[in-house]
Order: structure tokens, then sequence, then C-alpha cells
């Protein structure tokens, strides 16, 4: 009975599309934990033949807690709270829902690097603040239009800002050496070669890349210090992958015009109230929710799940999994 099938944990909190689907499978049984602390799944982690989890870390000790274990479905594309060389090792799939928030977190860009153009923060704080008069005429606001946007990475998310930015009038350049240079001139942008030549020319950049050895510190304080003062940039992908203390002293020399960060060094923990980011009305920042919509979440739930059933089914997709190398194993 319950004995011969598969047991899914979910890690929350997920949309109940994505928990409809497991209700609708017989053949598995599924508990959705209501903590994320380490030792809660270390202890229900046992008899799991698959982890569906949001932004737990899904660390060295549970995977080897899990005997059983067959795949690990991430809700995103995001993977370092996971620990891929351990799952590799035992052969087992890690699926990211790669269709899932793109265009949130392209449309996110977007919006930050509009609130940045248009002074969104100051404007919205002198205006609760009664400075709506002396305000007037003051124009402090710039256009995007004919404007140079340079995206870093040309990925899923990447490849969705692009055409954004193209409505918004902006000339769009791209830097991302494992993209073919057809593929960036079809979608009507320029092709960067040389990063810090690409920094010196564009007045807003947004970086979507993963984080990694490569990417950390991708901007630092070699890249600030070739940017125009009127550039925008913004990072919606990982901390660090943005120096957060680069772009801290790159804000107080007025190196750069203003900054949106959606996401943090140090995460999953949140920043404390003094991060000096806070202390800007040239940056806005948000809770690493770029990703999150209501749409988005409820394709995410959805995409995850099916991960799983996909990988129990013998049908995960190759494109789906970060560790490909694994899938050979079970052909
Ligand atoms: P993707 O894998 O489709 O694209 C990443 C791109 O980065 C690839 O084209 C790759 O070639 C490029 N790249 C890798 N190394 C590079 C380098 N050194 N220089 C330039 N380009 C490089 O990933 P995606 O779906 O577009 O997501 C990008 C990142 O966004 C994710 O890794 C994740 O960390 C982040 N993300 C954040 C949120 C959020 O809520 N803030 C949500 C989803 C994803």
């Amino acid at each position: 009975m319950a004995d011969n099938k598969k047991k899914v944990l979910v890690i929350p909190n997920i949309h109940s599309a994505g928990i409809e689907l497991l209700a609708a499978r017989p053949d598995i049984d599924y508990q959705i934990l209501e903590s994320q602390a380490p030792e809660a799944i270390l202890n229900n982690v046992a008899d799991a033949h698959a982890i569906a989890v949001r932004t737990a870390l899904i660390s060295r000790e549970v995977i080897n807690a899990a005997p059983h274990l067959q795949v690990v479905a991430r809700h995103g594309v995001g993977y370092d709270s996971v620990d891929v060389p351990t799952l590799t090792n035992r052969n087992i799939p890690l699926a990211i829902a790669i269709h899932s928030n793109a265009v949130s977190v392209a449309e996110h860009a977007m919006f930050m690097l509009l609130s940045l153009a248009k002074q969104g923060v100051y404007h919205h704080q002198e205006t609760r603040a009664g400075g709506f008069a002396r305000l007037r005429g003051t124009g402090r606001g710039v256009e995007i239009a004919d404007k140079e946007l340079l995206i870093i990475g040309f990925g899923r998310i990447g490849k969705q800002v692009a055409p954004r930015a193209r409505a918004f009038g902006m000339e769009v350049s791209v830097y991302d050496p494992y993209v073919d240079h057809e593929i960036i001139q079809r979608a009507e942008c320029r092709v960067v070669t040389d990063l810090n030549l690409g920094v010196t020319q564009a007045d807003a950049i947004t970086v979507h890349t993963p984080l990694n050895d490569e990417t950390r510190g991708i901007l630092g304080e070699n890249q600030f210090a070739r940017m125009k003062p009127n550039t925008f940039v913004i990072n919606t992908a990982r901390g660090g992958v943005v120096d957060e203390t680069a772009l801290v002293t790159a804000l107080r020399s007025n190196a750069i015009a203003g900054a949106g960060v959606d996401v943090f060094v140090g995460e999953p923990a949140p920043p404390t109230s003094d991060n000096p980011l806070f202390s800007f009305d040239n940056v806005i920042v948000s809770p690493h929710s770029a990703g999150v919509t209501q749409e988005s979440l409820k394709r995410t739930a959805i995409e995850m799940i099916q991960n799983v059933l996909n990988a129990f089914d013998d049908e995960l997709d190759p494109a789906t999994v970060v560790n490909p190398e694994v899938l050979r194993g079970h052909a």
C-alpha cells in the first residue's frame, strides 16, 4: 500500500496548483513541510523519493540522509542553494523550473530601470513629505529612449529584457561570451565582446547571469571606475554578481547615477536594516521578489511538480536538468 508509493517532500510554500497535481496521482504520497529549518528537513527526508523545494538549503547532509532520493526539483531557476556535486555523485538529477519566471524578472528589471530614470524613490518620498510644490519643475528624471542598455547574460531572462527595452526606444547591447553572436544580432542587439569596454558606453546595465566563480563580482571596482556618471546598475540576478561593497562605494562617490537591487549577499538571511544600500534615495530595493508574481508562482509550482512526476516516469526533459550527465545512467 503506502509502502509502494513514492514520497514527495514539499518544502513550502507553493501554489495549490502544484499540490493538486500530486493529489491526482494515487501512486504518490506527499508531505508538505511547514518549516524550512535544516533539522525539520533532516527529520523528514529519510523516506523521500523526491524533494520539491522553494528556497531552503539542500545540503550534502540532507541529500545523504535520503537514501531513496531520485530527484530534487527547484521552484525557480537558481540553484546555488542546492549541493549539486553531491547529487551528481549519487546520480540524482536536479530539475529547475526553466519556463517559470523569466517574464516576471524581465519586467522587474524594467520597473527598476524606469523607477531610477524617473527618480521614483526620491519623488515618492518627497511628495508624501509635502515637498510637492518645491519640487515642481526641478526635472531630476531622465528619459530612457535613445539611451543604451547593456544586458550581461543573454539567457532566458536577458532575452526577455531586450525587446522590452527596445520597445521603450533603447539601444540594447549584450555581453554573453556563451551565446552565438547571431542570436544576439537577430534580437536586434549589439554584441559586446569586451565587458570593460561595454560598461564605458552603457547608460544602464542589467545583470542576468547565474552566480558562480566566474560571475561573482562581474561588476566590481574596476568596472564601476569605467562607467559614465549617468549609469544605472540593476541586479536581479544574485547577490554578489554585482560586488555590493564596490557598488556602495560607487554610489557614495557619485561614480554612477543609481542602482536597482533585488538580491543581496548573504541570502537566504535577509539583509539587516543597516545595510548601506538602504540609505540612498537613488537606490531602489526589493526583497528578492523579481521572480515572484501571481502568475509566476502558479506556473512555477506546476512546472516544479511536473518535473518530479516526469522524473518518476523517466520522462525528465534534459533541458530542465542542471546536471544532465546523471540522466545517461538512467537510459
Ligand atoms: P539562463 O541560464 O537562461 O541564462 C544565464 C545566462 O548567463 C546564459 O546565457 C549564460 O551564457 C550567461 N552567462 C554565464 N556566465 C556568464 C559570464 N561570465 N558573462 C556573461 N554571461 C554569462 O538563466 P536565467 O533564467 O536567464 O536566469 C539568470 C539568473 O537570474 C539565474 O541564475 C538566477 O540566479 C537569477 N534569477 C533571479 C530571480 C529573482 O527573483 N531575482 C528569479 C529568477 C532567476
